[in-house]
């Protein structure tokens, strides 16, 4: 069985610690139930909620907020991903008393039937046992999955709080402080782009060179045209391979100045 974690409230955030006598993690603070006794599934609104604010967001204040939300949003799915583990670990119970259960009554039947009739009489307690066992199963592997998806909403919501820490000021000092960051990886980025454009410009011209040569043979440089025909398809070959990685890596830095200037604008709009 895993240990249990330090529980966060989901409405004040503060710090619960699990125990025998509160099943339910009512909060000392202020008294919210962090578990219920019958499940709800955890809702996305919540986190896609969080998403679209986080756009709309202009003022200082409206990011400070922003952020106790985010955490209390965080304590409520890690909550609810702690109560799917209980729920687990007590079908694993079940599961394994049911099993235990139809061990038994295998032996039993054994034990105590003619070997005709265990022939030709299906055992009903044996089958109501395996479809016990079989429909725990089910309702743990529905769990399962459910706690898949809290996973990937956790992860979802942890990029979006990283996002806001990098890119939602909280001060004006935050404000120019991000714009500054931004300013210095643009400046990196073009430094980057001009390097792969002088690289690409290097091979262009090699290429055209060594075209302009192609097809002169021998001591005093004769022209062969059909010598010339393949050498010059060759040097194109050569030369549109030299620059393919290099017009990708172009393309990765385009982008990510496009996307850095989105976040400029975001920034800037910071009061
Ligand atoms: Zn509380």
């Amino acid at each position: 069985m895993e240990g249990e974690e330090l529980v966060t409230c989901h409405c004040c955030l503060e710090s619960i610690t699990p125990s025998e006598d509160n099943p339910t993690l009512i909060c000392p603070n202020c008294q919210t139930k962090n578990r219920p006794e019958t499940r709800i599934p955890y809702d996305r609104n919540g986190y896609t909620e969080l998403l679209q604010l986080a756009d709309q967001m202009c003022t200082y204040q409206e990011v400070a907020d922003w952020n106790i939300r985010a955490q209390k949003e965080q304590a409520l799915i890690r909550n609810a991903y702690a109560g799917l583990n209980v729920e687990i670990q007590t079908l694993n119970k079940s599961v394994a008393s049911v099993s235990g259960e139809l061990e038994a009554e295998k032996k039993d039947y054994k034990q105590h039937s003619s070997l005709l009739k265990r022939f030709f009489v299906q055992n009903k307690n044996e089958k109501v046992i395996a479809a016990e066992i079989s429909a725990f199963e089910r309702q743990r592997s529905n769990l399962y999955s459910e706690q898949v998806g809290l996973g990937e909403t956790a992860q979802d919501l942890d990029n979006l709080i990283a996002y806001v820490a990098k890119y939602a000021p909280k001060s004006p000092q935050e404000k120019a402080l991000m714009l500054k960051q931004i300013k210095q990886e643009k400046k990196e980025l073009n430094a980057k782009k001009k390097e792969a454009n002088m690289q690409m410009r290097a091979i262009r011209s090699e290429a055209s060179n060594a075209s302009a040569h192609a097809g002169k043979v021998g001591l005093f440089g004769f022209y062969d045209s059909s010598i010339a025909a393949a050498q010059r398809r060759g040097i194109r070959i050569d030369k549109e391979e030299a620059l393919a990685p290099l017009e990708g890596t172009k393309e990765e830095i385009e982008s990510k100045i496009l996307a850095l200037d989105k976040c400029e604008l975001f920034v800037e709009k910071f009061r």
